[in-house]
């Protein structure tokens, strides 16, 4: 985890894997985009952050990836994350399962790939392109990708938001098992209320700078929209 200009990054030990996060701070050229916030997520609980577009919801998953030297502020996470975000971000010029273990060194890479490759149902198309893949496919790929490092933190930043209605429902029922069998914290951006209520445990409302609002989702799951007890809480977002 890089330090850069945060005051203080500390990776919480491994038994926990949850996240903590005080007085974040982000600014561009003098414009506050993070205006302190605080946001706690604790080990194997689901968050959603809701937001409008530019209210900085990229900006703050960025920060907790450790990807931002620019923000300010009090950072624990765990060592172990993995970030999928809207596109996919695949090598063109590598396979399918060589993206799923990039960057990764030690023995059977091709069988840690294929393993990961059968949880999101793709193992057929472990020595295709990435090319020949669907938009669908790609962020499974890169869900994919995200598993094999057994994180303990998962970030999504609107990883369904260029998908069509039925393969983003698709998608969605994915990750919900995959976080009920590994069970990683997960930060999931989305600009889709209804996304929230389905998958979280917990929706935050990022807004001036701050998170505005919280509700809990105390639906148990298997969750459907259909539920009579998210008509108020959508009306709440
Ligand atoms: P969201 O993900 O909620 O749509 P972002 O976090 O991407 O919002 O952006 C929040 C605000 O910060 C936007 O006004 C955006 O233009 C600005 N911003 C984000 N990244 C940068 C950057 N690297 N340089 C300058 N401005 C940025
Ligand atoms: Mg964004």
């Amino acid at each position: 985890m890089s330090q850069g200009h945060l005051t203080e990054v500390r990776p919480l030990s491994d038994a926990t894997g949850g996240v903590r996060v005080r007085g974040l701070r982000r600014a561009f050229s003098g414009r506050v985009v993070l205006d302190g916030v605080d946001l706690d997520i604790a080990p194997g609980e689901f968050v959603a952050l809701l937001g409008a577009s530019g209210s900085g919801k990229s900006t703050l998953l960025r920060a907790v990836a450790g990807l931002d030297t620019g923000a300010e502020g009090v950072l624990d996470v765990p060592g172990e994350s993995a970030v999928v975000f809207q596109e996919h971000r695949l090598l063109p010029w590598s396979r399918v399962w060589r993206n799923v273990t990039l960057g990764l060194t030690g023995p059977d890479l091709r069988g840690r790939a294929l393993r990961a490759l059968t949880e999101v149902g793709l193992a057929a198309r472990a020595d295709a392109w990435p090319s020949t893949l669907s938009g669908g496919e790609s962020q499974r790929v890169a869900l994919a990708r995200a598993l094999v490092r057994t994180p303990k933190l998962l970030l999504l930043d609107e990883p369904f938001g260029a998908l069509d209605a039925l393969t983003r429902l698709k998608a969605q029922a994915l990750v919900a098992r995959l976080w009920t069998q590994h069970r990683p914290a997960v930060l999931l951006v989305t600009h889709d209320v209804e996304e929230a209520l389905l998958l979280a445990d917990r929706a935050l409302l990022l807004a001036d700078g701050k998170v505005a609002d919280e509700i809990h989702v105390d639906i148990p799951r298997p969750r459907s929209l259909d539920h009579p007890r998210f008509a108020p809480l959508r009306r709440r977002l």
